[in-house]
């Protein structure tokens, strides 16, 4: 069985135990530290107020937590180290690109007009995968790629097709973020198309959509479904998610679905000033409403442990382990 690279070095699959599939430590936008009145963070600072909100899973038994932060969501290796020591758990740390309309950096649009960026962008990950990140000595341990709402932009079909051929050479998974579960299929798709074995691929936030058929479209092509923003109300409303998760479950899918709540301890830039009727949809967002809330709720509808274990522990532990 392949080792898993984390932020403190590799691990094996059955080390990795209870598994949130897709959190971040901060949320920030490209562009958030050029705002003059942007919060700053003393050193260390930052990496106390994520491990004391990350940290708080530990109560639940979670040993791993895979952060889905791409480049350009300000993903940063050094707070996933600070983090993974002062709390003990496995951080898996993620190289790739987010969806085109809040991602793609001046850079690569800049690049992109001028060369076909599908090579460069696979030599990348590539080095990420194999070499490591930046000066941290850290491995990326999974890939992650995105897709607009309704539509794959041509610059995301070449970030995808980049990532299935890093996938190929590496081994390793490949988790998605989808615009409200729109494109799943889509994803899948394409990702299989390029040779990517569907049990390497995690099509993310398909939460957002309560069509069982849907959910069976995606699911039928053998890859995972990310059951992965509980909490995110304003989204799509929890009971909505915990009806359509609980249908794929009387349907015998709890080899195929895996939960985490895209949750992130501080969003960067200025502090969010967000309206009474959003805060109370996003009031249970945490990295712990899984377990607080929607777990005991799950067994109050006849959803049996093995299940639960299924979707926490067998499934991260078989997509990372193969
Ligand atoms: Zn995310």
């Amino acid at each position: 069985m392949s080792k898993i690279n984390t932020a403190l070095g590799p691990i094996s699959a059955d080390q990795m135990g209870i598994t949130l599939m897709h959190e971040h430590m901060v949320l920030a936008y490209p562009g958030w530290d050029l705002d003059p009145l942007c919060q700053h963070f003393e050193p260390g600072e930052l990496a106390a107020i994520c491990a004391e909100a990350l940290g708080e899973v530990k109560k639940y038994g979670v040993k791993t937590v895979v952060d889905a932060s791409p480049w350009d969501l300000w993903r940063n290796i050094e707070l996933d180290k600070i983090v993974a020591e002062k709390t003990g758990l496995n951080i898996i740390c993620a190289t790739g690109l987010y969806y085109e309309a809040e991602g793609m950096p001046a850079y690569i649009k800049f690049r992109s007009q001028l060369m076909d960026i599908t090579a460069e962008l696979y030599e990348s990950f590539m080095h990420e995968l194999t070499v490591g990140i930046g000066k941290t000595g850290v491995k990326a341990g999974v890939i992650k790629v995105a897709t607009s709402h309704g539509s794959i932009t041509p610059y995301e079909e070449k970030v995808l097709k980049a990532a299935a051929k890093a996938q190929k050479e590496t081994g390793v998974p490949i988790t998605t973020h989808t615009q409200q579960g729109t494109m799943g299929p889509e994803q899948a798709a394409l990702l299989i198309g390029e040779g990517v074995k569907p049990e390497k691929i995690i099509i993310g936030h398909m939460c957002g959509n309560a069509s069982l058929e849907y959910q069976m479209s995606v699911i039928d092509k053998g890859v995972y479904v990310g059951f992965d923003r509980w909490g995110i109300d304003y989204l799509f409303p929890d009971n909505l998610r915990r009806a359509t998760l609980i249908g794929l479950l009387g349907l015998g899918f709890a080899d195929r679905i895996v939960l985490s709540q895209d949750c992130s301890a501080r969003t960067l830039g200025r502090p969010l000033v967000m309206p009474d009727f959003v805060q109370a949809l996003v009031a249970n967002w945490s990295y712990t409403h899984i377990f607080k809330d929607i777990i005991p709720q799950l067994k109050q509808a006849g959803v049996t442990n093995a299940q639960i274990g299924q979707m926490l522990v067998g499934n991260p532990k078989r997509i990372f382990g193969g």
